[in-house]
């Protein structure tokens, strides 16, 4: 098992063993560290925070043993790195509405909005939480037990990697998951206006009810978006 006895980059101790572990790591990750020489300069700690930024709002440039970032970048290893570019990296769930909307699959994307109207509609505020997110996000919400899928249909992508979600979480912006959402009646609401669309909508899943969860197809097309998705 590879490991660090100490954390690396910006402000880290940069042990140089440790250093030349993770410029390697790096380098399998599709980010260019520049040469393995256990030094860490400008170039190891820009390479950092770049992979950071595939999985945190505010990269800091540092990987700590056992911390996230080190998690990552050995998760990473046993997964296809995704050439996503750059203008579609970061955290999906602060990107503008109108950015969410064009990550997806434009077919979603214009029921979706007749979704969002309908809703608006009906007094409520409807808000795009995640449209796509990448497998790295995904990862990490799998990690915490927030998603019950490693690979999920907002993780969709064209095989050049612009990303392309066949799913959206859809919140109201006053309650997103607290329990007004329900006694609101927005969850309802947000199913009924869903399938008006043709929509799949996730409350309807006895085993796990994903209240904010609408997608254009049936799950069982997930092999299908993946493989097409080229991961
Ligand atoms: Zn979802």
């Amino acid at each position: 098992m590879v490991r660090i006895t100490a954390s690396v980059g910006q402000g880290g101790r940069n042990n140089r063993p440790d250093v030349v572990v993770v410029q390697d790591l790096l380098r399998s990750r599709g980010v260019d560290p520049g040469p393995s020489d256990g030094d860490c300069g400008p170039r190891t700690i820009a390479a950092i925070q770049k992979f950071q930024s595939r999985f945190m709002a505010a990269p800091d440039g540092l990987v700590e043993p056992d911390k996230n970032t080190w998690k990552q970048l050995l998760q990473s290893t046993a997964t296809v790195a995704p050439r996503t570019p750059a203008e579609w990296l970061g955290d999906s769930a602060q990107w503008p509405q109108d950015k969410k909307l064009r990550s997806m699959n434009p077919q979603l994307a214009v029921k979706l909005r007749g979704v969002l109207d309908a809703l608006g509609r009906r007094g409520f505020q409807p808000k795009v939480f995640y449209g796509w997110r990448s497998v790295d996000v995904q990862a990490r919400l799998y990690a915490e037990g927030k998603s019950k899928v490693r690979f999920s249909f907002h993780n969709a992508q064209k095989p050049d990697g612009t990303p392309y979600a066949y799913a959206a979480d859809i919140i109201d912006a006053r309650y997103a998951w607290t329990p007004q959402a329900d006694s609101s009646g927005f969850w309802k609401a947000l199913g009924e206006e869903a399938k008006r669309q043709g929509l799949v909508w996730g409350g309807d899943w006895a085993s796990f009810r994903d209240w904010a969860h609408v997608q254009l197809v049936a799950n069982g097309e997930l092999p299908r978006v993946k493989k097409e998705s080229g991961l």
